[in-house]
């Protein structure tokens, strides 16, 4: 756990920094640390190093830390940053303040339905796949700047979310293509921000606050592509074990 609070101040410097180069305020970029694998203890080592923003990618792994963080409930902010199973919808809207990884309408519609019997109206950030290469999660846009058809297809389901009366879209979530060269992403979140303004442009009712996109390996080429949110674990936190799934 040592070593937390220096890494966590290095990676607000850089974010700092990249903001400057591209004449953002470094304020404008919200900090996520990624968690996933990692103990309570290290999110506690976290808060207490000023971290308020948490990053969890499963719901199960998730509950028991924020069981075990319940009096620092009010502290924390929980996000969940990774894919979500329609049958644990439910204990998704009980547990995150802001789910990023809406990638369907009828996972949109489930969130909705448990929002409105928990009695909440539910931030969400719809996840959107334009590579076509990074995973196969999030919505599928591959070639829609090509090809009109996938994107009219995607405005379609958006318009069904944005109807739903429990569900607010603040925003774009994309993870990029794996590599070592944080040039690569660089395509990936140009691309996740044109979107954004072309829905912004659709649907001005509703807010696009939100580009969710950054890890460690590249989050200051997304924040020089406008990203608002990065996801950051392993410049933080250190290497994870291996544990399937991850990446
Ligand atoms: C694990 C994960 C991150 C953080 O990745 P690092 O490379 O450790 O910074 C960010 N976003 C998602 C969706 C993740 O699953």
């Amino acid at each position: 756990m040592n070593g937390i609070a220096e890494r966590l101040a290095l990676v607000q410097e850089r974010i700092a920094a990249a903001a400057q180069r591209s004449n953002r305020r470094a304020e404008e970029i919200l900090l996520v640390g990624v968690t996933k694998t990692h103990p309570a203890e290290v999110v506690r080592a976290a808060l207490a190093a000023g971290l308020h923003d948490v990053g969890e990618n499963r719901v199960q792994e998730a509950e028991a830390k924020i069981m075990a963080l319940a009096v620092e409930r009010s502290r924390l902010t929980w996000h969940l940053i990774g894919h979500l199973q329609t049958n644990k919808a439910k204990k998704a809207v009980a547990l995150f303040d802001l789910i990023h990884s809406v990638d369907s309408l009828r996972l949109a519609q489930a969130l909705d339905r448990h929002a409105g019997e928990q009695g909440r109206r539910l931030p969400v950030l719809l996840q959107v796949n334009v590579s076509g290469e990074a995973t196969k999660e999030g919505f599928d846009l591959a070639g829609w700047q090509e090809q009109p058809a996938i994107f009219e297809q995607f405005v379609g389901g958006v318009e069904q979310i944005l109807a739903l009366p429990q569900i607010a879209v603040r925003g774009l979530m994309t993870i990029a293509p794996w590599g070592v060269d944080p040039e690569a992403a660089r395509p990936t979140f140009r691309a996740t921000r044109r979107l954004r303004e072309l829905l912004a442009r659709r649907f001005p009712a509703a807010e696009w606050t939100d580009l969710s996109m950054g890890m460690t390996d590249d989050f200051e080429v997304a924040i020089e592509e406008g990203a608002t949110i990065v996801r950051v674990g392993r410049a933080i936190f250190g290497e994870r074990g291996t544990v399937s799934g991850e990446r």
